[in-house]
């Protein structure tokens, strides 16, 4: 049976005949569904049915550090979702997931020693993380128990985790923020940066780069901000980890340097733009305006 893929979120389903009615994570307010309807492949189908010089999708790598490769697939599908590998001594770890996977990709993956475990940020990222596990000797994946409810291919590969912190291996933790999601979550890499410290923030915390700054939202696509209180929790909980690069959710979203002082200051701006007006229109304290919809 195949396994059919939302082509606007990239989010692979549980095997069946015919595809699914629907897809859960777009027709929830923070997506949103194509607006010529619904949309499904399969990853046999992307891969060129059995022909792979007729795939339509392949996989490319971008080294950003030692010991850290950004994988990303060209065309991009979903929402352009990039994965990371951070390679340790006891053994890789699959920073975020990606739809896109093929014999090359498990391939080049093996030759940098393989896949350990898998963590993800959030379910916009889940994509066909069940397909990567298999495809690496069935790694676990570990997601937050917070957003248990956005699996839409469960499977006994896949691992929740509760509370603040879980150490993957020695210097690589999942650190739970919740704010775009209940359950989302960042990766601190002690080793990255040289051994300053690297956060691995999927979009979470949105790094606007290269090099520039950080952002917040519950819905990207619809943009809907967070709220002030939630941010400054988020900033609160990453305050004690010490890092110097962040890297976010696509290829070019990385602050190379200086991204804790970068951080602190979006998150203080953050706060002043949603809870006081644009400078220049600063005029006598109102009250919030009253809800005018049901
Ligand atoms: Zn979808
Ligand atoms: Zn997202």
């Amino acid at each position: 049976m195949p396994a059919f893929i939302c082509t606007m979120c990239g989010t692979q389903h549980t095997p069946s005949d015919s595809p699914p009615a629907g897809c859960a994570i777009c027709q929830e307010e923070r997506q949103y569904v194509h607006p010529q309807g619904q949309g499904w492949t399969t990853l046999e189908q992307m891969r060129g049915a059995g022909r792979p010089w007729l795939a339509s999708h392949r996989n490319g790598y971008v080294k950003y550090e030692p010991d850290l490769y950004g994988i990303v697939t060209a065309p991009g599908i979903g929402i352009g979702q990039r994965a990371l590998l951070i390679r340790t001594p006891r053994g890789n770890v699959l920073w975020d997931c990606i739809t896109y996977i093929d014999d090359a990709t498990v391939e080049v993956i093996g030759k940098l020693g393989g896949i350990a475990a898998i963590a993800i940020s959030h379910p916009h990222y889940y994509t066909t993380m069940v397909e990567w596990s298999h495809a690496f000797g069935r790694a676990p994946i570990l997601l937050h128990e917070g957003d248990r409810e956005w699996v839409l291919r469960p499977d006994p590969v896949i691992e929740f985790w509760k509370g603040a912190t879980r150490e993957i291996f020695p210097g690589v933790t999942l650190i739970h923020t919740a704010g775009h999601f209940t359950g989302a979550t960042v990766l601190h890499w002690a080793a990255g940066a040289g051994g300053k410290g690297a956060l691995l923030s999927g979009d979470s915390l949105q790094v606007v780069g290269p090099d520039k700054t950080v952002s917040f939202m519950w819905s990207y696509p619809n943009l809907i901000p967070l709220d002030a209180v939630t941010v400054r929790r988020i900033a609160d909980i990453i305050e004690p980890w010490p890092f110097d690069s962040m890297y976010g959710a696509w290829p070019e979203a990385l602050i190379k340097t200086g991204a804790q002082q970068v951080l602190a200051h979006a998150v203080d701006r953050y706060i002043e733009a949603v809870t006081q007006p644009p400078p220049g229109q600063r005029g006598e304290a109102v009250a919030p305006p009253a809800r005018r919809s049901a």
